[in-house]
């Protein structure tokens, strides 16, 4: 002990960046590991984009993600809480416990090169449109970091990096949270891909999908329609409805319908309909509370065309709980690495693709900004990390991987995340992720102050999860 102290104040003396920021030797080792790793994460990273594989499909991008976890020494647990997808990766031994989230999922229709001009590989078939190929790499890698260090016993614990599909469609992370994978968390970790690289600090929406089919009497549609009760006469009254309620709902309120199927052809009265519903608010509370007006308006649709309905609940996800002890701890580690540098040809790939999509050029974002106030009311998108941050504090960052104004789930997201400018944003992402999760392991306390803020947040509020009995839907191609 008392040999081991002056090394180590020299040591951190020693490492001062240009920042001006004293790092510590582990900080320095895990940006060093994944420095190292560059290149097996720009592949793995590329593999999983070119497999684009959407929600409960991701059977190749999961095996990259869980091979590389096993081959880098963690015990790996394959088709977790139902879904061959999901895996959990876990190194060390006893605690504290930090877990770290990874996706790998795309988004049906999006298929595009990395070029910045819209041109698919294969028109109509999925593409990153949110970067979920970079997510799941980074989180993988720092948590190989984090374990290289258990291993030459800089630190103490255990690292558990989730593999958690679907997150574009059904929420898979609402299962893991069911069947208690996160619970013996102290804490997690999680990021995102964006236009900004910052702590996310921001709540997010919580929202419900469901499906509501009417189901009515076929008939000819001109020989004899008095016989027919049309389930898209219900399908249309329906929307109607739902469209004249959103002059009396909050402006955080988001509703959205996908009409599945409005009957098959002009010369039947159909007797089969079926929408998917997806209802949102700034709070779980306040998203029920017109979830249950809307569901009440398919009874008033199926009256009015006289026919049946049912309404099936898909999934709910909460909004985020956000922690901003931990986002502070991201926002040091960020002054640290400083903002992200690119290339004059970045740059110009970047203006190119704000040209092909009406934005102004100009260019990507490379500062580092003082940490947003959290907002009550954020708007915004919505993540399944929210259920997670409602079992477990969760710190959150989101990472530059696309320039400024990219419109997100679109071809633009996937042309970035294939090159240079999403491998950049990953990169940081890690560091940013393994630094913090240093700054956890090193002192308790700091794992301390992101408890008592989830405690508080939280209040005396009991999580439910928002999904139907039994096994996940596991939907096929
Ligand atoms: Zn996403």
């Amino acid at each position: 002990m008392t040999m081991r102290f002056p090394i180590v104040l020299f040591l951190s003396l020693l490492f001062v960046v240009s920042y001006g920021q004293k790092i510590s030797p582990n900080k320095k080792a895990v940006m060093q590991s994944i420095d190292a790793r560059a290149s097996e994460m720009t592949n793995v990273s590329d593999k999983i984009w070119s497999f684009a594989e959407t929600a409960f499909n991701e059977s190749q991008s999961a095996k990259v993600l869980a091979d590389y976890a096993e081959a880098n020494g963690f015990k790996v647990d394959r088709g977790v809480a139902e879904m061959p997808t999901a895996f959990v990766a876990t190194y060390g031994s006893g605690s504290p416990v930090i877990g770290i989230l990874g996706e790998f999922d795309a988004l049906p229709g999006l298929s595009q090169k990395a070029k910045p001009t819209k041109d698919p590989v294969v028109n109509g078939d999925p593409g990153h449109g949110c970067g979920h190929n970079l997510f799941g790499t980074a989180s993988l890698s720092a948590a190989i970091a984090i374990k290289q260090l258990i291993e030459q016993g800089k630190i103490k614990g255990t690292i558990k990096f989730f593999g958690t599909p679907a997150e574009e469609k059904f929420f898979g992370k609402l299962w893991m949270v069911r069947a208690g994978l996160f619970n013996d968390l102290d804490v997690c970790m999680d990021w995102h891909p964006g236009a900004e690289t910052r702590p996310a600090v921001q709540p997010g929406l919580a929202l419900v999908d469901f499906t509501v089919e009417f189901t009515g009497q076929a008939a000819h549609a001109a020989a004899d329609p008095w016989n027919g009760r049309s389930a898209s006469d219900a399908l249309e009254l329906y929307t109607t409805g739902i469209n004249y309620l959103r002059e009396h709902i909050k402006p955080t309120v988001r509703i959205h319908y996908h009409i599945q199927d409005g009957g098959q052809v002009v010369n039947v009265v159909p007797d089969y309909s079926r929408l998917w519903v997806r209802v949102r608010d700034s709070s779980r509370e306040g998203m029920v509370t017109v979830y249950d007006r809307v569901k009440k308006m398919a009874e008033g649709a199926a009256i009015m065309a006289s026919v049946e309905y049912k309404i099936s609940l898909v999934s709910g996800i909460y909004e985020v709980l956000v922690n901003r002890s931990g986002g502070s701890l991201l926002q040091k580690n960020l002054e640290i690495l400083g903002p992200i540098t690119y290339t004059d040809d970045e740059i110009a790939f970047a203006k190119k693709i704000q040209e092909s999509t009406g934005k102004p050029q100009e260019g990507l974002y490379t500062k580092i900004e003082p940490m947003q106030e959290t907002m009550k009311e954020s708007g915004g998108g919505s993540t399944d990390v929210g259920d997670v941050s409602w079992v477990v504090p969760t710190i959150r960052l989101s990472a530059a991987t696309a320039p400024i104004g990219t419109p997100w789930h679109s071809w633009a997201v996937v042309a970035c995340g294939g090159m240079s400018i999403g491998h950049k944003g990953m990169f940081t992402a890690s560091k940013t992720l393994a630094m913090t999760m240093v700054d956890l392991y090193e002192d308790p306390k700091k794992i301390d102050a992101v408890k008592t803020e989830f405690k508080e947040r939280k209040g005396g509020h009991v999580y439910k999860a928002l999904i139907p009995e039994g096994p996940p839907p596991l939907e096929k191609k």
